[in-house]
């Protein structure tokens, strides 16, 4: 079986290293070649363009930024899904939207290519160790076909059948919504405590023994709150374009979305504030330097859960 990856970075850089490492008939192929050293460095092959990569796959899978990058990778100049050969199976693991999705598939059934959208969680941490979880949109059949080359990116028990095509950018973009939103809510909640005269870690505990707790608030913030890491492999730009994929979303089936409306705009702030290649979680910052504070535990505190 020939796979080929397209884009390199934060998560499939570290992805298609461990697809080549378990020995897999690898070409990868991304924008900027210096990102296939992890792979190369295994033994893949480098591809000079999508195109030439799509060519020579029985699997294709795609790991890019936006669905603007996805349609043009796909249907744009090169037009990878012309290249690929008949019968093939095209899996997005992207954080993508159903419709650029759908217009490839619409040219690809004729031909018999096969289409899963497949987005993921876990972090570059994730991607690295290969636990990520993966949501996956489409036929059954076309996911047991594809099961072997995703146990390989993430942890078998959590690859979860989500629905038919589209299913899975759609769970994809809810956890993250939900992550925003709770992350802001969180350093709202953090800060006014703090500023209340309350410690720190007293707060912290306190929260995550409550009932709403959550992975975020027991695992995810640690990083920021003990070593003022803000996330910086998942960058804002990426976050914004989540959080607007998302309200989109909300907008097309006709569910209005307050409270994501201003989540989205406090990450607007904060990227405007600090840049596209800040952290996801460098809204907190606009928290502690509003309040004038740092929202920090101790470095060598045991994890809190
Ligand atoms: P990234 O910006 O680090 O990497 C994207 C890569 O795609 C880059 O190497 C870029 O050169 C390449 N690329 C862009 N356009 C291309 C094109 N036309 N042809 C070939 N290569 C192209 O992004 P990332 O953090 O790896 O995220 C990739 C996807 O995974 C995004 O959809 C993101 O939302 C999602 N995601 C990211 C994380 C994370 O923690 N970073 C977690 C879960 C999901």
């Amino acid at each position: 079986m020939r796979v080929a990856f397209i884009g390199l970075g934060h998560m499939g850089g570290p992805m298609s290293r461990r697809l080549a490492e378990a020995g897999l008939d690898l070409t990868v192929s991304d924008l900027d070649a210096a990102r296939a050293a992890p792979a190369l460095e295994r033994g893949a092959r480098l591809a000079r363009s999508a195109t030439e990569a799509a060519s020579a796959a029985d699997i294709l899978i795609t790991m890019l930024p936006t669905p603007a990058a996805v349609e043009e990778v796909m249907l744009g100049d090169g037009r990878a899904l012309d290249a690929l050969p008949d019968g093939a199976l095209w899996i997005d693991m992207s954080t993508s939207s159903p419709a650029v999705a759908d217009r490839v598939r619409i040219l690809a059934d004729p031909r018999d290519i096969h289409v899963l959208d497949a987005p993921v969680a876990g972090m570059a941490s994730g991607a690295e160790a290969g636990t990520l979880e993966i949501f996956v949109g489409g036929d059954a059949a076309d996911l047991e076909h594809a099961r072997p080359i995703l146990e390989h990116l993430g942890d078998p028990e959590r690859i979860f059948p989500v629905g038919g095509h589209g299913a899975g950018y759609v769970v994809k973009l809810m956890l993250n919504l939900l992550w925003f939103d709770q992350l802001v809510a969180t350093a709202e909640v953090l800060t006014i405590g703090m500023r209340a005269g309350v410690d720190l870690e007293v707060l912290h505990r306190a929260l995550v023994e409550g009932p709403t707790s959550s992975r975020l608030l027991a695992r995810d913030l640690l990083p920021l709150l003990r070593h003022g890491e803000y996330e910086e492999d998942f960058s804002l730009a990426l976050a914004g374009k989540d959080l607007r994929l998302a309200i989109d979303l909300a907008r097309a089936v006709g569910v209005p979305a307050e409270v994501s409306a201003i989540v989205e705009q406090l990450f607007a702030r904060a990227r405007a504030a600090f840049g596209d290649e800040a952290g996801e979680m460098t809204p907190v910052r606009l928290y502690e330097e509003t309040a004038g504070i740092r929202l920090r535990l101790p470095a060598d505190e045991e994890q809190a859960a």
